[in-house]
């Protein structure tokens, strides 16, 4: 695979060194002989110093530079209660000094007397956290538009008190994100590359689509014959291919 010329673009972009990259690339043995086909893991789950959710980290690396650069004080993001993105840009901000302010929105029982696994790593990484509950009259959607407009007003409210604040889209799937995972692909290929390996399909998880936008868009430049499977977590409803598609193309904008 021919890296260099997706590479020059990333060295314009500022990234902080928040993971442990580049992540392993394991052969499945035992599973490549009893099926004929050689199956490589990508360990993303190894990208950090905690446990869930391993692939935010490449996304956070550009985002968290970005907040810092733009000299905000506060990070506002957004998932469900158990959010893993939540969860792993908590501990970003920690790591960069920064303060984070989650809403969750409750998909997920908060168990407020005994919270477990995400929320209780958000609450020891002392992050701000709002809980929105989803009202009886209204869908998860709808929760999620009245959870964007209440960080609004405290956004505004925190800024005119001065204080700047620096907002990720749920899942971290932004442009500046993406490009976690633009990156991502130029490191697999150059693995690939030192194994004297090609590869027919990438298989990976997608949910905000923010790891599979930066994936399409590196996949532009470099091997698009490497086909790529996105296996949704969750319904992806009717327009999910063409917002994944516009996302991509805004990241390699
Ligand atoms: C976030 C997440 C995904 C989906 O990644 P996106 O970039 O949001 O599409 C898949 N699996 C796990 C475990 C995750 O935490």
């Amino acid at each position: 695979y021919i890296v260099d010329n997706a590479k020059i673009f990333l060295k314009k972009i500022p990234r902080l060194s928040l993971g442990f990259y580049p992540t392993h690339l394991q052969k499945l043995e035992t599973l490549s002989n009893e099926t004929g086909i050689n199956i490589f893991l990508k360990r993303e789950d190894l990208s950090g110093s905690n446990l869930f959710g391993g692939n935010k980290m490449r996304k956070l690396e550009y985002l968290m530079a970005d907040a810092q650069n733009k000299g905000c004080k506060y990070v506002f993001t957004f998932g469900a209660t158990q959010s893993n993105h939540a969860m792993q840009t908590a501990a970003a901000c920690r790591k960069c000094g920064l303060i984070p302010v989650l809403f969750l929105v409750n998909l997920v029982d908060t168990d407020e007397g005994a919270p477990k696994a995400n929320l209780l790593l958000d609450k020891i990484f002392d992050a701000e956290i709002h809980i929105v509950s989803v009202q009886p009259n209204e869908n998860v959607m709808e929760a999620m538009q009245r959870t964007t407009a209440i960080a609004a007003s405290y956004q505004n409210q925190l800024e005119d008190a001065g204080h700047k604040c620096y907002i990720i889209p749920g899942g971290g799937a932004s442009p500046l994100g993406s490009v976690g995972f633009y990156s991502g692909y130029i490191e697999l290929c150059e693995q690939l590359n030192s194994l004297g390996c090609t590869a027919d399909y990438l298989f990976h998880a997608t949910g905000s689509s923010g790891t599979l936008a930066g994936l399409a868009a590196a996949r532009a430049m470099i091997a698009p014959q490497m086909q790529l499977v996105s296996v949704a977590v969750d319904n992806p409803g009717d327009d999910y291919a063409e917002k994944a598609a516009a996302l991509a193309n805004e990241t390699l904008a």
